[in-house]
């Protein structure tokens, strides 16, 4: 068992980034309006999430540790019509799995509980108080598989990668407010007023974001919104498009080119512009099931989505232009 978790581990927890975008998934898919999280030496020492999200009920806590077990998805049809972030039920398993956790946890209406696993094994648990929510503590991650700390970029990258997830989420979710502390310095800290623009703001600065063009459009299958740069306003790498699929942050280069050709020649050579791409969709046309890290999906009609992307970035630009 610990074996398999291990190796289940070593898919979907690459790095401390990793970490933080599963906890922080399952805080968002617990209905949290708010989520704070906070980091030791890029992750390594210390990662704590806290939300103030459902809570897992004491009867549940082991099961949520448990390999394949998820309370997200039921059956197999559930498994073509994702509504959560998380449903495959080996994230908290495969980080318990190397590293120690520490979790505090309250259900409305029922005693705290907190628990300790090492090497994905239970330490203890016990009744606690705590606010309704959950608090997961990460400590000294990879200690059991040093070969995988081997494998790490250098603190500054490793923070970089965070950073980057939580600017993703936090975009994703702007009716969350969202706190990222590095060793209780914060690095970025959002509205959570459902506001686009704001979050943007929060994250990329007031003279980007103000100077964002919105998005809205829609045809019998998607719907998409968001926000775009001006081509004068570019970066020279494709970080700052962020592409995000019912909620869900994707790696997409079709999109990402859909994204590209909107803006025609206007754009120089190796310059990008910020775009927040939006898509909502029917689950049932996008298969999550594709890779551990559900970075990549499958998705049905993607030529047709890539056209209505091009076509609204280029008729937006076009009207700011006049
Ligand atoms: P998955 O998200 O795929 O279901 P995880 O291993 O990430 O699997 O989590 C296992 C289970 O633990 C979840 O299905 C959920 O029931 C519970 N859980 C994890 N984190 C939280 C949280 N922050 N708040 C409430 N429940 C949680
Ligand atoms: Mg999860």
């Amino acid at each position: 068992v610990n074996l398999a978790n291990q190796i289940a581990a070593g898919e979907v927890i690459e790095r401390p980034a990793s970490v933080v975008k599963e906890l922080v998934e399952n805080a968002i898919d617990a209905g949290s309006k708010q989520i704070q999280i906070d980091f030791v030496d890029a992750g390594l020492k210390k990662i704590t999430v806290q939300d103030n999200g459902s809570g897992i009920p004491s009867d549940q806590l082991d099961l949520a540790f448990t390999r394949h077990a998820t309370s997200k998805i039921k059956n197999e049809r559930d498994l073509f019509n994702v509504g959560t972030l998380g449903f495959r039920g080996e994230a908290l398993a495969s980080i318990a799995a190397v590293s120690h956790v520490e979790i505090l946890t309250d259900s409305a209406g029922q005693v705290g509980q907190r628990a300790e696993f090492s090497a994905g094994v239970k330490q203890l648990q016990e009744k606690a108080g705590a606010a309704v929510g959950t608090r997961i503590t990460v400590r000294d991650l990879f200690y059991n598989t040093p070969a995988r700390l081997k494998y790490l970029r250098s603190p500054r990258t490793e923070i970089m990668k965070i950073v980057d997830i939580i600017n993703r989420l936090a975009l994703g979710y702007p009716h969350i407010a969202f706190t990222l502390k590095n060793e209780g310095r914060i690095l970025l800290k959002t509205v959570g007023n459902g506001n686009l623009k704001q979050t943007a703001a929060n994250i990329y600065g007031r003279n980007i974001a103000e100077k964002m063009i919105s998005l809205d459009d829609a045809d019998q299958d998607f719907e998409i919104t968001g926000l775009i740069s001006k081509p004068e306003i570019t970066r020279s790498t494709r970080n700052f498009i962020s592409i995000l699929l019912n909620g869900r942050y994707i790696n997409n280069f079709q999109i990402v080119k859909a994204v590209l050709a909107g803006y025609g020649n206007n754009l120089t050579d190796k310059h990008y512009p910020f775009a927040i791409i939006k898509i909502k969709v029917d689950p049932l046309l996008v298969d999550v099931n594709v890779h551990p890290t559900k970075r990549e999906v499958r998705l049905s009609k993607e030529t047709q989505l890539c056209r209505l992307i091009t076509k609204t970035i280029s008729q937006k630009l076009m009207l700011s232009d006049v």
